[in-house]
Parts: C-alpha cells; structure tokens; sequence
C-alpha cells in the first residue's frame, strides 16, 4: 500500500518542556490515569481468561472505555487518544506474548505496570492533538496548558508525540519522516570491526577509542552514591527502609542525573565516531547481526558462565560489546540515511585470519599483536581483524566462513 511516507526514514525529534509546577502536576495525573487504565485492561483480560477461558477482543474494550469516559469523570479528564493508544500498547504485548509463545519460547505474561514503568503519553496523532507554536516555542497540550519549549530547536513536521519524562524532567518526542539526502561519493571502502582494547578498528589503520568515562565525571557519580548511602537506612538484609523520605527521593534523583549524564558523554561519542565513518566511506563492511551473539552465548553470561570463563571478564566483555552494537546500529542508521552501502559479513575467525595471506591460526594472534605463522604479516590485531572483514565484504559471499573453516583445519 502507498503511504504518504513512500521512501521516507522515521525520524525522532526530542526537545526538552518546561513545564510550570500546575502543568506538570497536570502530566503527573496523566500519567498515573493511562498507567491505571492500562493495568485495568489488563486485569479485565486476565479475569476474562481465567474465570471464562475467552480472550478479550480489544474492540470490546475500546467500546467500554467509551462508556467509561461517560460515566467517569477522572477518564474523561484524560485525552482520549492518550487512552487508545494505551489499548495499542497493551495490545502489542499481548502480540508479542502470543508470537513468543507460538515459537515454543517460555515468554512471561504481561504484567502490570509499577509506576517507576510507566514514564511516557503517547499522541498517535500529535499533529492533531498538539498545537505547535513555533514562533513562541510553546506548545499547546490538552488538559495541560500552553508549555514551554527549548529555545533554538527546530521541529519538522511531525505525526505521532511522546511527552516523556526522565529523571524528574520533561521532554516532547516528535516523530517525523524524512527522506535520505545521500552524501557526495568518497570512493573508498572500509571494513569495522570491534576492538579488544579500543571501542573499534578500521581497516585502514584506525583505531578509535573507547570513551573514558572521565575522571571527574566517575567522581560525581561515586560522591552521589555515598551521598546517597549516608541517608539510606536499611533492614538487615540490605533493603532501603526510607524510600519516602524526602531527602532520600532527592539523592535517589541525584545520583540518577549523574549517571544519565555519563551515558550522554558515551551517547555523544558514538554519535560521533558513526558520523565520521559514514562520511568518510562509500561502503562500510560490519560483522552480520546475531552471529556475534551466538558465539557469545556459547561463551556462558557472567551469572551462568562456560567452561574456563571468568566473571569479571565476561561482565567486561558485555559492557564493550553493549558499546560496539550500539555503535553499529548507529552506524546503520546514518548509513540508510545518507545512501551509503552497509555490507554484512560472517565475521567468525576474522581475529585468526591474516589479512595478507588468508591463513587461519590461532598462534598468530598474540595478545595485540598480529603476527602471521606463515607468511610473517604483521599488524595491530585489531586492524587485520578489520581489514579481513573487509575482503570478506569485497570476495564472493559463499568463499568466507567455508574456507575459513577449511584452513583452519589444515592449521591443527
Ligand atoms: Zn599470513
């Protein structure tokens, strides 16, 4: 079917509110409203199994909300599109509970929602619910008021809003679609792969570096945590008694702020280092999807490790791996955006194999050193990772894991 996005990418515009104390009390209520009414959905299609083994249509639920709003002020109070897009979301977990399930996995049933889950209103029409004004940047929220935009930001035209909130502060998420403006051809490829001692490497001898979360940073976020230790008071298994008490709620907070600005330095730098590939190559070489994680599950997770794996360096391992993946995925993005050519390659052995002469050994990896036992190549190991992935990307695509397989073989 043709939609008015034909060829277009979904595109996320988040802006920080400011709301005054009324209209955020105001979102508050919203908030607790969508999130009742969600787990009462949920409760009726829980009863409607147990007790009479039928399962809820949604539609029927839809006219009862109807007839609820009627009847019940406090629903009336909140935007009624807010609601249904409540009855989606509980409908998409259903979906994904019953998809699971059909797989033979052993999925949870949806569960209710406690109020530290619940941080976000959803208008599936924004552009009909909300009125932007961007000359004042203000925009209009029903039942909310007119609320104060950041200055300086530019918001495209837009369909579907979020209003989120996120340690105690505001932000409004416009989704718009846009269509990709392909940069100017560089003529080079590149192959990426993830680093053992940097964040990754590039074929072309870059390495790029993990971002240090920065001395002062890591000690704001450790004097917050003893702050926040000081006022705790605790049972005598270790569980917080005072988490009403004011002054606790603050350092809770605190320290939550501290930590969302480390993740926003790391955010930040990804960003970066994703941008700077797309535009320098034409065509960027990453290890296929999945195929890491299951040789990562064949390794064991630190709570359930394999054999001769140690905790802490499968933790490690886990924190670097969170890093690259996001990395790629961002590169992807960038990438689908500006028409640049992501190739995916099998990237299994590519630490063994030397890029010059193809032969797979285990002895010519040796720490961070590269250092082929048959012809006497000699790299970064990382970077000949890289540049193996990248003649994996530019050879046939049966020719790799098959002879990588074969060699490695004649080496034992
Ligand atoms: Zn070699």
């Amino acid at each position: 079917m043709a939609s008015r996005f034909d060829g277009q990418l979904r595109w996320l515009h988040k802006v920080r509110l400011y709301p005054t104390c009324a209209q955020e009390r105001a979102l508050v209520t919203m908030l607790r409203g969508t999130r009742e009414l969600y787990n009462a959905l949920l409760q009726q299609r829980r009863d409607a199994w147990t007790t009479r083994r039928v399962s809820m249509p949604s539609r029927e639920q839809y006219t009862q909300l109807t007839e609820l709003r009627e009847a019940e002020p406090r629903f009336a109070a909140v935007y009624r599109e807010c609601q249904d897009a409540v009855l989606h979301r509980l409908d998409l977990s259903f979906a994904a509970f019953f998809r699971r399930l059909k797989r033979g996995e052993e999925p949870g049933y949806p569960r209710f929602k406690p109020a530290s889950r619940w941080n976000q209103l959803e208008y599936p029409h924004g552009d009909r619910a909300l009125k932007l004004d961007p000359a004042h940047m203000r925009v209009k929220v029903p039942g909310v008021g007119s609320v104060r935009l950041r200055k300086g930001r530019i918001v495209p035209e837009f369909g579907r809003v979020f209003l989120v909130t996120k340690n105690g502060r505001w932000y409004a998420v416009f989704e718009g679609h846009r269509l990709p403006s392909p940069l100017p051809a560089s003529g080079s490829s590149v192959g990426v792969d993830r680093g053992i001692r940097v964040l990754a490497a590039l074929s072309d001898g870059t390495t790029i570096e993990n971002l240090r979360p920065g001395s002062r940073r890591k000690a704001v976020v450790e004097r917050h945590q003893r702050a926040l230790e000081a006022v705790t008071v605790k049972d005598a298994i270790g569980r917080p008694l005072n988490t009403k008490d004011p002054g606790r709620i603050a350092a809770v907070r605190r320290l939550a702020r501290a930590k969302e600005r480390e993740a926003n330095a790391r955010h930040d730098w990804l960003h970066k280092v994703s941008r700077m590939i797309v535009q320098r190559f034409d065509r960027i070489a990453l290890e296929a999807l999945r195929l890491r994680s299951m040789t990562r599950s064949a390794k064991g997770t630190p709570e359930q490790p394999g054999v001769g794996v140690r905790a802490k360096a499968g933790l490690n391992r886990a924190l670097l791996d969170a890093g690259f993946g996001k990395l790629a995925t961002l590169i992807r993005e960038k990438a689908e955006y500006a028409a640049r050519t992501v190739i995916e390659v099998d990237a299994r052995y590519s630490s063994q194999t030397c890029a010059a002469c193809g032969q797979v050994c285990k002895e010519s990896r040796e720490g961070p050193l590269f250092a082929c036992v048959r012809c006497g190549h000699e790299a970064d190991a990382d970077v000949n990772a890289a540049q193996v992935i990248l003649l994996r990307a530019e050879s046939p695509p049966m020719s790799a894991p098959g002879i990588a397989r074969g060699r490695q073989h004649d080496a034992a």
